[in-house]
């Protein structure tokens, strides 16, 4: 095994290093949406976003390696999120793999740029595992599909331009064959948007109804019956970037910090679990070098982001359960300035709950790695 770097990397990376010491802003909240979108631009206009996408849409072109280099370089620095993850991790990727050349040139460029905020409409009241049970019907009219249904759990709906909507285009067959996917310009008539609070205070989620929205037959993506297929190798990006976006490293910066403030460094129980977590942590940045040399050789199982976000986002818990523990009583409170980073578990520990449910839950992935890993027999 070659962990090492050729020199042509180890340039990229200087090169990297050396723009993001000059243009990191300042670490603000992580919902002030117009910094997260000031960001976005900038990472685009270096050359850093879109990283494996084709240049003549806007893509940086760069490598594998070059992106994963980059990966490190904007975790080392806890780089903040930019504001159109979901369309960067997945709806740009079934754009590029599903979309016509005209869909590519008009949906690409503004997703880069964060012009355009997409969001994904997969989630039903009575289909979210089951997803191929979506109801949400579009029928043939003309040159429109006429749409109605409900979807819920719509993260940045309230906010986004454009709509990634799986649609029941016919009831025939079998259930995944009657799906497609549709783009909703969101500001169609007929899409009424309601928020949904959440457990820690914010609002990022959306119940998304549609009444009688019409959308062209332009904006299908791919051929009508091929929704499964496309949202399937969405969800397989959804789970790598999900895999890919925690930071181990950060979490264990702030448990041993948290074990300093309450002065339980020198207990022997915190001493052993901060170093199982670390040792956790280390398995899977290693297992994710791993899934890496795998895609570089071309011999990834796309399944394999099931197991990698089922174990990344299960880890992440035990971190925050670690944190919450070491504050005591004191977990208790929010973003308590006085508590920093203490202040930080309440949401953490909440936010990573949420974690295992989005983009398919825990049990999901198991059965996904069951039958698709491990290959053992559906029950
Ligand atoms: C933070 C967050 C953001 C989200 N954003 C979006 C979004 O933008 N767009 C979108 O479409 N959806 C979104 N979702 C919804 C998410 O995809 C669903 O919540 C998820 O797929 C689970 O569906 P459900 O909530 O209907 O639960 P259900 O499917 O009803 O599951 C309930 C329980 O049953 C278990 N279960 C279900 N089926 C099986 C099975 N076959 N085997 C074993 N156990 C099973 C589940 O694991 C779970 O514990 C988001 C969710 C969260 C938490």
């Amino acid at each position: 095994m070659d962990l090492s770097y050729t020199p042509a990397e180890e340039t990229f990376r200087a090169r990297v290093r050396g723009w993001l010491a000059e243009n990191l802003p300042e670490t603000g909240s992580p919902r002030d949406l117009a910094a997260m979108r000031a960001w976005q631009r900038k990472l685009h206009a270096a050359g850093f976003l879109g990283a494996a996408w084709p240049k003549e849409y806007g893509g940086a072109g760069l490598s594998p390696m070059e992106q994963a280099i980059l990966n490190e370089e904007l975790t080392r620095v806890r780089a903040p999120q930019v504001v159109n993850a979901m369309a960067i991790w997945w709806v740009g990727p079934a754009i590029i793999r599903y979309g016509t050349d005209a869909q590519k040139r008009r949906f690409i460029p503004p997703i880069l740029t964060a012009d355009e905020i997409w969001a994904t409409g997969y989630s039903e009241p009575s289909s979210g595992s089951d997803m191929a049970a979506a109801k949400t019907r579009a029928v043939r009219d003309g040159d429109d599909y006429v749409v109605n249904g409900q979807k819920i759990w719509t993260t940045l709906a309230h906010i986004s331009d454009w709509f990634f909507v799986l649609v029941r285009t016919s009831t025939d067959g079998t259930k995944w064959g009657g799906l497609s996917v549709l783009l909703m310009d969101m500001r169609s008539r007929g899409i009424d948007i309601r928020p949904i609070r959440q457990i820690d205070g914010g609002s990022e989620f959306n119940e998304v109804f549609m009444s009688d929205v019409r959308v062209p037959v332009e904006n299908r993506l791919g051929a009508e019956g091929q929704g499964w297929e496309i949202v399937s190798s969405a969800l397989v990006n959804e789970r790598s970037g999900i895999a890919g976006s925690i930071r181990f490293d950060q979490a264990l910066d702030w448990l041993k910090t948290t074990a300093r403030e309450q002065q339980k460094l020198g207990d022997r129980r915190v001493r052993q679990r901060v170093a199982d977590l670390a040792t956790k942590g280390a398995i899977l940045r290693w297992a994710g070098m791993r899934a890496l040399t795998d895609s570089l050789h071309e011999r990834m199982n796309p399944h394999l982001s099931a197991a990698m976000k089922l174990m990344s986002t299960s880890l992440v818990q035990e971190f925050s359960e670690a944190g919450m523990e070491l504050l005591g009583p004191w977990a208790a409170l929010m973003d308590d300035p006085r508590l920093a980073p203490g202040g930080r578990w309440a949401k953490q520990f909440l936010y990573d709950r949420a974690m295992t449910i989005a983009g398919g839950t825990s049990e999901v992935q198991r059965n996904i790695v069951a039958q698709r890993v491990l290959g053992l027999p559906r029950k």
